[in-house]
C-alpha cells in the first residue's frame, strides 16, 4: 500500500508537508457559494485549478456541480485577468442565466493582484451585470490558510456585499452553520423549527447539493438562501454561528455593520454542543424548548448510558477541520472515550489550545497540531494504536495499513455516501454517530475474539 513504508521514527520538519490534511481555499468558496439560490460560483483563475474545485465537490456529494473559470492562459497570467472576468461576466449572464455571480480568486490571481473590486466596478458602469442581478466577490487566495478559511471568506462576503440595516429589528434569527453537510444544515433547520423561530440560514446548501432525480437538469437547484434574505439579515434579532473558524468572521462582520448582536458557539455535534446551541437559539428567540426536543435528547441520552461500557477509554485518533474536531473532542470525552491524537492541517493556534482543554483530564497523553499533515497522523497512530480512526477517506490508507476501524467524517468524503442525506449535528445526529462509533468498534470486537468470547448478545 502506499503508506506502508511511513517511518515510525518522527523527525521535525517544518519546509515539507507529506500529504496534507487540507484542500485549499477556492473549493470552500464555491461550496459556500452554491448555498446562495440560483448561483453560480465562478473561479477567477485558470481551468487547471477550477477542474480541481469542481471534481473535489461532485465527488465527495455526487451531485454535478456547476461553476465558471475566468480561463487564464498565459496572457491573462502575465498582464492581469480583468479582459477575461469582463467577457466571463458578459457570458455568464447571458448564456447560463444565474440570479447572481459569486466570484472567488485563486492563487494566481492574487499573485498577480488583480483588484476584483475595481474590475466589478467596471462591469457594473458598463451595464454587464443586469438589472436585478448580483455579481460579488471573495477573496481566497490559497497559499494562506485551507479551504475552511475560503468557506468563511465567501459567507462574510455575503454579509459585507448583502447585508443592509432599515433600523427595525425583526423576530428573525440567523444561523450561520458553517462547513457543515446538506443534510446538517437541513437538520439545524428543523430543530428551529421545533423551537418555533423564524431563521434566515446561510450559507444553505439543502436541496443543492443533495437534490432528487427528477429526470431533469436544473442549473439552479431548489435550495439555498436567497438574495432577499441574505439582504434581510442586517434586521434579524440576532445570529448564532456555528463553528468559529467557518462562521465567526461572517458573524461578527453583521455585528459590525448592522448591529445584529451574535453568539459563536461550537458545531451542534454532541450532547452538549447541542444543547449549547438549543439554549442559546431558546434565549435569543424568547421561546421555550418543545417536549419533541427534550425527547430526542434523552434517546440520545439512553443510547450513551446503555452502551457506556462498550465506549469506556477506548483510543480515537481524529483528523479533519479545527470546528468539527473540537465538537467531535468534546463528544468523544463525554461518552468516555479519549481522543488521543487530534490534527488539522489548517493553521490554527486557537485548535491547540482549546483541544488540551478539553482533554486535560484524560489519563492518556495526546498529541494535537494544527498546521499538521497525514503522514504525522500516521506516526503519531503507529507509536501509540489507537482503536478507532475518524477522518476524511484519505484516513482509510492508515486504517488498512494499520488495520484499525475507520469512521468517515469531514471532508471530503470519497468513497461512500450517506453523509449528505444523514445528519451528524443534533441530538438525532449525534444517535447516527454513536450507532456508526459503536458498530466499528462491536464488528472488530466480533472479528477478532475467540469461539468462546463470541457473543450473540451484548
Ligand atoms: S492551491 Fe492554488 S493553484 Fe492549487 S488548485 Fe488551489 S487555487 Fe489552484
Amino acid at each position: 500500500m502506499l503508506l506502508r513504508h511511513t517511518p515510525k521514527e518522527i523527525t521535525e520538519r517544518k519546509a515539507l508537508t507529506v500529504n496534507p490534511a487540507k484542500t485549499c481555499q477556492p473549493i470552500g468558496a464555491m461550496y459556500a457559494s452554491l448555498g446562495i439560490h440560483g448561483c453560480l460560483p465562478h473561479s477567477h483563475g485558470s481551468q487547471g485549478c477550477y477542474a480541481y474545485h469542481r471534481s473535489a465537490l461532485t465527488r465527495h456529494y455526487k451531485e454535478p456541480v456547476m461553476a465558471a473559470s475566468s480561463s487564464f492562459t498565459e496572457g491573462a497570467s502575465v498582464f492581469g485577468g480583468q479582459a477575461n472576468l469582463l467577457q466571463a461576466i458578459d457570458n455568464i449572464f447571458t448564456v447560463y442565466e444565474p440570479d447572481i455571480i459569486a466570484i472567488h480568486t485563486t492563487c494566481l490571481s492574487e499573485t498577480i493582484g488583480d483588484d476584483i473590486t475595481q474590475i466589478l466596478g467596471k462591469a457594473r458602469a458598463e451595464g454587464r451585470v443586469p438589472e436585478g442581478k448580483y455579481a460579488f466577490h471573495a477573496n481566497t487566495p490559497s497559499y494562506v490558510g485551507s479551504h475552511v478559511t475560503g468557506f468563511a471568506n465567501m459567507t462574510k462576503a455575503m454579509v459585507d456585499c448583502f447585508a443592509t440595516s432599515n433600523g427595525h429589528k425583526s423576530k428573525r434569527i440567523n444561523l450561520i452553520p458553517g462547513w457543515v453537510e446538506p443534510s446538517d444544515m437541513k437538520e439545524i433547520k428543523r430543530i428551529a423549527g421545533e423551537l418555533g423561530v423564524d431563521t434566515i440560514v446561510f450559507p444553505d446548501t439543502e436541496n443543492v447539493l443533495n437534490g432528487p432525480q427528477t429526470g431533469k437538469f436544473s442549473m439552479y437547484p431548489k435550495g439555498g438562501v436567497t438574495i432577499d434574505e441574505l439582504k434581510d439579515t442586517g434586521n434579524s434579532r440576532g445570529t448564532i454561528a456555528m463553528g468559529r473558524l467557518a462562521s465567526g468572521p461572517a458573524a461578527l462582520a453583521l455585528d459590525a455593520s448592522c448591529k445584529v448582536p451574535c453568539q459563536i458557539l461550537d458545531l451542534p455535534i454532541g450532547l452538549q454542543a447541542t444543547d449549547r446551541f438549543v439554549d442559546a437559539l431558546r434565549k435569543m428567540a424568547g421561546v421555550t424548548v418543545p417536549d419533541s426536543l427534550n425527547l430526542e435528547r434523552g434517546k440520545m441520552l439512553d443510547i450513551i448510558t446503555d452502551m457506556q461500557a462498550y465506549f469506556y477509554h477506548k483510543k480515537v485518533a481524529l483528523v479533519g477541520d479545527p470546528d468539527q474536531l473540537e465538537a467531535l473532542t468534546e463528544f468523544l470525552v463525554a461518552i468516555n472515550m479519549m481522543p488521543i491524537h487530534v490534527l488539522t492541517g489548517t493553521k490554527d493556534k486557537a485548535f491547540e489550545k482549546r483541544i488540551k482543554e478539553l482533554t486535560a483530564d484524560l489519563p492518556h497523553k495526546v498529541n494535537v497540531k494544527s498546521g499538521g499533515d497525514m503522514m504525522l497522523f500516521h506516526q503519531w497512530v503507529k507509536n501509540d494504536p489507537v482503536d478507532l480512526l475518524i477522518g476524511n477517506t484519505y484516513v482509510k490508507y492508515i486504517a488498512r495499513d494499520e488495520d484499525i476501524p475507520f469512521i468517515r467524517h469531514g471532508f471530503p468524503i470519497l468513497d461512500r455516501i450517506g453523509h449528505s442525506y444523514f445528519p451528524t449535528v443534533g441530538y438525532q445526529g449525534g444517535i447516527r454517530l454513536l450507532e456508526k462509533i459503536l458498530e466499528a468498534l462491536m464488528d472488530r470486537q466480533d472479528r477478532d475474539s475467540s469461539e468462546i468470547e463470541f457473543e450473540l448478545v451484548m
